[in-house]
C-alpha cells in the first residue's frame, strides 16, 4: 500500500490545493493531508479551523485522512507511514525552494521520495497569501477558493474588524 503526504499551511485551503489534493489522491492509495501547525508564520486560521476547513472541502474523496503537524516533515511522514511526499509547483520561485527542501528531506531521509504534481493552468497564480489580502480588503474570492472556505473567510476578516 502506497500512503503519501501531501503537506502544507493551507492558510487557507484555495482550488489550487484542492486541484493538487485530487490528483494525488488518484495517485496513491492513501493520502495524508498534512497541516502544519507554526504559530511563527502567524497564521490567519488556526490549525483546527484549517484542518477543519480541509475535512469539509474534501469530504468526498474517500482514500483522505487529515492530520495536523508540527516539526520535521520527514518525521511526520514516518509516524503516518507515508513513503511519498506531493507538492505542487506553481512556477520557478516555487522550484527552487521545492528542490532545496526535497534534496534535505532525501539527505535526512533516503527512503522517503518527494514528487511534483505541475499545477493546472487555470491556479497557477493563486496562493493562499494573495487570497487573504483579497479577503481583508473585502474582495471577491469566490473564484479562488471553495465556497465553505469563502463563507468562513469572511467570518474571519469580519470578526477582525477587516472590512
Ligand atoms: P501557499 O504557498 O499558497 O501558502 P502552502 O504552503 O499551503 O500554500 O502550500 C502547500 C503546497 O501546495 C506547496 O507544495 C505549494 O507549492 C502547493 N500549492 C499552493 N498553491 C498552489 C496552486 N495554486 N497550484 C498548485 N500547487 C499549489
Amino acid at each position: 500500500m502506497l500512503r503519501g503526504i501531501y503537506p502544507g499551511s493551507f492558510d487557507p485551503v484555495t482550488l489550487g490545493h484542492v486541484d493538487i489534493i485530487k490528483r494525488a489522491s488518484r495517485i496513491v492509495d492513501e493520502l495524508i493531508v498534512g497541516v502544519l501547525n507554526n504559530n511563527a508564520k502567524m497564521p490567519l486560521f488556526s490549525v483546527e479551523e484549517r484542518v477543519k476547513m480541509l475535512k469539509e472541502v474534501t469530504k468526498d474523496i474517500p482514500n483522505i485522512k487529515i492530520l495536523p503537524f508540527e516539526g520535521l516533515l520527514i518525521e511526520c511522514a514516518h509516524q503516518v507511514d507515508a513513503k511519498l511526499v506531493i507538492r505542487g509547483l506553481r512556477a520557478i520561485p516555487d522550484f527552487e525552494y521545492e528542490l532545496q527542501m526535497s534534496q534535505t528531506n532525501h539527505k535526512l531521509e533516503p527512503d522517503i521520495e518527494t514528487i511534483f504534481l505541475t499545477t493546472s493552468l487555470e491556479y497557477s497564480y493563486l496562493s493562499s497569501s494573495t487570497v487573504r489580502e483579497v479577503a481583508a480588503f473585502g474582495g471577491d474570492i469566490s473564484q479562488f477558493v471553495p465556497k465553505a472556505v469563502a463563507i468562513e473567510l469572511m467570518k474571519k476578516m469580519e470578526s477582525k474588524g477587516e472590512y
